[in-house]
């Protein structure tokens, strides 16, 4: 039944298990089907058939030189045809609901990879590649950045006009990187990738980072000229998602890809249940089980040589596709990749706002980076929780509420700044955060006593520091390990972000 639903006007390429006996499998995937049309807006499909399908029949009525010598039941049939073929018409011919984006995009996405490379004080740009990858899949109309989170923000600008055409902010590894005492002493490039919407005309897209104070600083700027900047086609990508659950077109929805790491290909049985495990973890954890109809979930079928992942601390490595580690930054439990390249191969064969890379391991362990992915493992007690965490950190950008640690040697956040996060305060700038969330009789900051157990509030302690940095609530899946209890601030912050996905 589940491929019914598939989204009709989507053009990647789903190809079937050829091997698979799996009742479950061969009712979710579709049969492969590689010559899919691209050369016309999509949109413009079904009423370009019904009308071709006029045209013959008006031909036919033509060829038969007199019409009305058809006998009434002939002429009511024909009437009747005709009416519903343009009431089928005027249905299915799109509205210019998105003009504007037609006017200065196109349906595929621009993705260009690019190094990103410094020390502690210092960063550079190095691109790598322009590449065309499938159907856009974010929103249409809501182009420019609502949230203004994260470290790194790109903005595509029209070369001619000088008008802002896109804009996201996002944030990577290396911001972290570059808080560890090696990046005090050192040297390096992180391999990164950001995608947009395919510019129509010539553009330029500035990469722009925050600086001491939090304001954005334009580092880098490349243009893009359709038809004259180097272009990888990486459209008609073989590869093979399946849907986890399926609720509307990618472009009015929030859709998420979850990228298998560490399963080998006799394993597929328990990358699907493993899947539909996390799906639920999700979907019946707040805000997420009210919002089930705006989300699309897919997975993507891709194999590892060896089941798991690495643990350096204990000599344990494994030839896994997305090369994901535990022990980052000296950090036990926290899982990363350095090899994004891979990450964003694989993440292309499904539409995508947001990735979660779902490592098949037992060890508890995870991590989440702002609109870059989120990463939990398969098979831990407490993976709903880690993911419910990580994902709200790459969804979201939610700060950690927490305060210990060991992550960064000095403090997290400078207590003279504010920080971007939705969930965490140094109250320089409160009125931008959830003031309008605490009652007038609530303390500001608010004693961590039991009679506040549940009032929002501005609690001292988060941000991996006891002092200066303040949370919303006394506790929340953002400090501790819950499942399921996102807090009142955090909740709001997820909604609104999964609205955005709505226009
Ligand atoms: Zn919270």
């Amino acid at each position: 039944m589940a491929s019914f639903f598939m989204p009709t006007t989507w053009n990647i390429p789903i190809v079937s298990e050829a091997n698979s006996t799996s009742p479950w499998m061969k009712n979710t995937y579709r049969p492969a089907n590689l010559k899919m049309s691209t050369n016309r807006p999509d949109e413009h499909v079904l009423p370009f058939v019904v009308f071709n399908y006029l045209k013959k029949y008006e031909a036919r009525r033509e060829a038969n030189r007199e019409p009305d010598n058809l006998n009434n039941y002939g002429r009511l049939r024909y009437s009747a045809m005709k009416r519903l073929i343009l009431t089928l018409l005027l249905v299915l011919t799109p509205l210019p609901l998105n003009a504007e984006f037609r006017d200065h995009f196109r349906e595929s996405t621009l993705r260009i990879d690019y190094l990103h490379s410094g020390n502690s004080e210092k960063e550079e740009y190095q691109r790598i590649a322009f590449i065309e990858e499938h159907r856009w899949a974010g929103s249409k109309t809501l182009l420019e950045d609502p949230f203004d989170y994260g470290y790194y923000k790109i903005e595509m600008v029209d070369l001619q006009s000088e008008e802002l055409l896109y804009a996201r902010g996002y944030a990577t590894l290396f911001r972290e990187w570059q808080r560890t005492e090696d990046a005090k002493s050192g040297y390096r490039s992180f391999y990164e990738a950001v995608t947009m919407p395919m510019p129509r005309h010539a553009v330029r897209i500035d990469f722009l980072s925050r600086n001491h104070a939090n304001d954005w600083e334009k580092k880098y700027s490349v243009d893009f000229i359709p038809r004259r900047t180097e272009l990888i086609r990486r459209k008609n990508l073989r590869c093979r998602r399946f849907q986890i659950h399926y609720s509307g077109n990618p472009n009015e929805k929030l859709d998420i890809v979850i990228l298998p790491e560490g399963y080998t290909r006799e394993e597929w049985k328990k990358l699907r249940e493993d899947c539909l495990r996390f799906k639920e973890y999700l979907l019946q954890s707040a805000p997420f089980n009210e919002n089930r109809d705006k989300i699309n979930i897919w997975g993507v079928n891709a194999w590892s040589k060896e089941s798991g992942t690495d643990i350096p601390s204990e000599g344990i490595y494994k030839d896994t596709i997305l090369n994901t580690s535990f022990d980052a930054f000296g950090i036990e439990r926290y899982i990363t990749t350095e090899d994004f390249k891979a990450v964003k191969d694989l993440a292309s064969c499904a539409p995508y706002d947001r990735i979660i890379i779902l490592v098949n391991h037992s060890q508890y362990g995870g991590g989440g980076i702002y609109n870059h992915y989120a990463m939990v493992t398969s098979d831990n007690e407490d993976s709903d929780f880690v993911l419910l965490h990580e994902f709200s950190h790459a969804l979201a950008g939610l700060g950690d509420e927490y305060y210990s640690s060991g992550f960064v040697e000095e403090p997290f956040y400078p207590l003279d700044i504010e920080p971007w996060e939705p969930n965490l305060t140094t109250l320089v700038d409160f009125e931008s955060k959830w003031m309008d969330m605490v009652d007038d009789e609530t303390p500001i900051p608010t004693p961590a006593t039991p009679e506040y157990d549940t009032i929002v509030g501005v609690y001292e302690g988060g941000g991996y520091v006891d002092k200066g940095v303040y949370r919303p609530f006394m506790d929340c899946t953002m400090k501790s390990r819950i499942y399921d209890g996102l807090c009142p601030v955090c909740l709001r912050a997820v909604q609104d972000m999964i609205d955005s996905y709505m226009e």
